[in-house]
């Protein structure tokens, strides 16, 4: 980004710091240099220190439509001045985006808990049965004493799978502390979700490992405009119109755009390049038309165009007509979307130079983001991802396996990981009832990948 950007962006949040109470803060995600459960969150050492917490303090946070959560907070120097690092969980729980104000107190007078009762998700435990009391709730309050509070959703990972569950009920009171003496019942019909909870396992920043530089640079251009759009029209900063991600096929350029469309709570578009081409006449150029006017009744919207080379291909290379008349038609529509519209086009490609240049110009796809094939340290990332719900066994190096997988994208780990759980069926099928719908929980407990699993998985 350029000086005079950066420096309109600061002016825009230090305009907001100064208006708000310094307890109210800029939500922002869980990736700091403190790791970030479901019941801690994190302000920086200025905010720890202005707020008078002291180590080991409960908070009170305050989100939208009035939903409040308890959390401890910690001090995190790598959390920027005015904001509040969120994991996933309670930004859920206070029904935040990145970006949203966030009110946080001090708050000394959280009971221990006489009693608490959780359900899970029905949707969350498809296909698993049995006792989720051990498998699950067990060791999770046995960590140590987490606050919870009445409405508060937690996501549990281990056991290969990971399952969510509301808090139904709490006493004394709607916020306690689950302590040794805290009667925890898991009973209770499986709720379905309501409309404004989201699934906490859907797509999310920490889901994409890797590019963590493109992620901010992503995250700048996109996050604070889609949530604060009148600051910028005051301001008269223009967002960026266009973003174009290149990288070769499995990179996670479309895992990226769907973990903003999903953290910054916009609507989200695909258009795959390929796909949307008609040789009907005009049928390619009203498809587009008609994916505009999608995002733009639904704004913030983000739409993404995946294979983007496809539908825009450089128009003095290429002879297709059809083709000429999608260019045009698609820098007619960029051109028409008002900085107000609050879209922002990304664009996908593993071809940016067979673009159409009129393309990458100023005001269109002006802003480039190169999401290369990732190194050892970006494996290591993507293979932590996608083993999270898995029980690894102590011979296990996932480190090993990162320095051995050189030239492997993201798809690729990903791919690894499934075959070796897939390995690790293959060899308990003795103990896994095939005839059963469901798997129990004592039986997902038990199974671990060992290194052999990956290793064989690395071969296929
Ligand atoms: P692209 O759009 O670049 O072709 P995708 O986003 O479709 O790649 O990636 C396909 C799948 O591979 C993703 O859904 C994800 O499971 C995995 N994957 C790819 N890149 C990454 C990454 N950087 N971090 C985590 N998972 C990844």
């Amino acid at each position: 980004m350029d000086a005079g950007g950066v420096s309109k962006k600061d002016l825009s949040t230090a305009i907001l710091e100064r208006k708000k109470a310094p307890n109210r803060l800029l939500a922002d995600d869980g990736e700091g240099s403190v790791p970030l459960d479901n019941s801690t969150v994190a302000l920086s050492p200025t905010s720890i220190e202005q707020l008078g917490i002291y180590k080991g303090d409960l908070v009170l946070l305050r989100g939208k439509r009035r939903r409040e959560t308890v959390c401890y907070a910690v001090a995190d120097p790598s959390c920027p001045e005015g904001r509040v690092r969120l994991g996933r969980g309670v930004r859920g729980n206070l029904r935040v985006k990145l970006g949203d104000v966030v009110s946080v107190n001090r708050r000394l007078d959280v009971p221990n808990g006489a009693r608490v009762q959780v359900t899970p998700f029905e949707d969350s435990m498809e296909g698993i049965s049995g006792d989720l009391f051990d498998a699950y709730l067990k060791p999770y309050f046995r960590d140590y004493l987490r606050p919870l509070c009445k409405g508060d959703t937690f996501l549990v990972r281990g056991n290969m799978r990971a399952v969510e569950f509301k808090v139904v009920e709490t006493e004394p009171g709607d916020c306690v502390i689950v302590a040794p003496d805290t009667a925890v019942f898991c009973d209770g019909a499986a709720p379905v979700k309501r409309e404004d909870e989201e699934r906490l396992d859907g797509p999310g920043y920490d889901d994409v490992g890797g590019v963590r530089k493109q992620l901010a640079q992503i995250r700048e251009l996109v996050e604070l405009p889609l949530r604060h759009p009148k600051l910028f029209r005051t301001l008269g900063v223009k967002p960026p119109k266009g973003i174009l991600l290149y990288g070769p096929p499995g990179t996670g350029k479309t895992l990226l755009a769907r973990a903003i469309a999903a953290e910054s709570g916009a609507h989200f578009v695909v258009v795959n390049g390929p796909e949307i081409m008609s040789k009907v006449a005009g049928e390619s150029e009203e498809n587009l038309r008609k994916v505009f006017a999608d995002a733009e009744a639904n704004a913030p919207a983000i739409v993404f165009m995946d294979e983007i080379d496809a539908i825009a291909p450089n128009r003095d290379k290429t002879h297709g007509e059809v083709e000429r008349r999608v260019v045009s038609q698609l820098l007619t529509l960029m051109d028409g979307l008002q900085p107000r519209a609050q879209v922002v086009v990304i664009g996908a490609t593993n071809r940016p130079n067979s673009l159409d240049p009129a393309l990458r110009r100023f005001g269109r796809f002006d802003r480039e983001l190169d999401i290369g094939v990732p190194d050892e340290v970006g494996r290591l990332e993507i293979l932590r991802i996608h083993s999270k719900d898995m029980p690894l066994d102590d011979d296990v190096d996932l480190e090993r396996i990162g320095k051995d997988t050189h030239g492997f994208v993201g798809a690729d780990l990903a791919a690894l990981c499934s075959e070796a759980a897939l390995q690790l069926i293959r060899d308990k099928m003795d103990v896994i009832d095939v005839e059963e719908e469901t798997i129990g929980v004592d039986v997902l407990n038990s199974l671990r990948i060992c290194n052999a699993h990956l290793k064989h998985a690395m071969e296929v």
